[in-house]
């Protein structure tokens, strides 16, 4: 992804000039083929609009998304459709992405049908392969959603965005709704299917527990910006942008020599993405903003693995 943005336009009405929010405001990322990239950040920091216009499922205000050399912004519906096979997204809520009124085998049926998979004993036979695939007997073909647990309805959501034997998978909160134990099962299994199917994982996620034990590399998001990037190791053990240094204080740990220690607290309100302050969107949280800081948006600098938007990034 190179600048993307998406802006929305509110209000304006009898004349007025309306606001603008910044949802993603000029995001460049790469994505490794057969990684798990993590992108991290408060509720609104723009992290599912951001998955949503990568695989186009809204339209970016401006940018570019590069998938293995095609260029997709400029794509027709009728391009788009064939590359939508290869890009796929597992929703957060099982209990809202599967039709109540729809038996499983039809809800897997569903996506292979559209694109053309094959007869109907081939579709009914790929349909058991991929319940099987995701741990769940075959004869549920016959069940509804409301029959299963919601580690079953998520396994159900994963299957059916695995039906095209996709590569890119954008996974939106896909464990946040579950309890903790059915949610390292459904991880395991995310784990398990990305090696044998070659997976690339876009990991939307606010919950850094799961990221330290799942993804390869870690991006963060404040109001609409990219503002770090590195490896899970660097993040968590260096984090260099204050505003991750916070994002990572704030995991607990099962250390009890640790919690009479001090840790920093972000305080503030998060500004308002219709209102962005100027300078640096963070300065109005940071604790080591200088006057730069309020005037001037950083550029975000890389070198190596790591990418830092940050005047006086810390020092590890
Ligand atoms: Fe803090 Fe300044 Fe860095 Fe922004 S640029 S995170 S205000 S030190």
């Amino acid at each position: 992804a190179r600048n993307l943005t998406k802006h929305y336009h509110l209000g304006g009405g009898l004349g007025g000039a309306g606001q603008i929010v910044r949802a993603v405001d000029g995001v460049s990322l790469d994505i490794h083929e057969r990684e798990t990239f993590a992108l991290v950040g408060e509720s609104g920091c723009g992290k599912t609009t951001l998955g949503r216009i990568m695989l186009r499922l809204q339209e970016p205000s401006g940018g570019e998304i590069n998938y293995r050399g095609q260029e997709l912004t400029t794509l027709d519906e009728k391009g788009m459709r064939a590359l939508r096979k290869k890009l796929q997204v597992v929703f957060q809520d099982p209990y809202a992405s599967l039709n109540p009124r729809m038996r499983i085998e039809q809800i897997l049926a569903e996506p292979l049908r559209a694109h053309g998979y094959g007869s109907a004993a081939e579709i009914r036979e790929r349909c058991a392969a991929l319940l099987e695939m995701v741990g769940l007997r075959r004869q549920y073909l016959r069940s509804y959603p409301h029959q299963f647990s919601g580690g079953q309805r998520q396994r159900i959501g994963i299957a059916r965005a695995l039906a095209n034997n996709p590569d890119f998978v954008v996974c939106d909160e896909s464990v946040s709704a579950l309890d903790v134990s059915i949610q390292a099962q459904v991880l395991n299994l995310l784990r398990d299917l990305q090696d044998e199917l070659k997976l690339t994982y876009f990991f939307i996620t606010h919950d850094l527990s799961v990221v330290r034990q799942f993804a390869d590399r870690v991006g963060v998001m404040f109001l609409g910006r990219l503002v770090e990037v590195g490896t899970t190791e660097e993040i968590f053990s260096a984090p260099k942008h204050p505003y991750t240094m916070f994002l990572i204080s704030a995991v607990p740990r099962a250390d009890p020599h640790q919690r009479s220690r001090e840790r920093p607290i972000l305080k503030g309100e998060i500004p308002s993405p219709m209102d962005m302050p100027n300078g640096c969107r963070f300065h109005t949280r940071c604790p080591f903003a200088q006057d730069i800081c309020r005037t001037e948006d950083p550029e975000p600098q890389t070198q190596g693995t790591r990418t830092v938007a940050c005047h006086f990034p810390l020092e590890a």
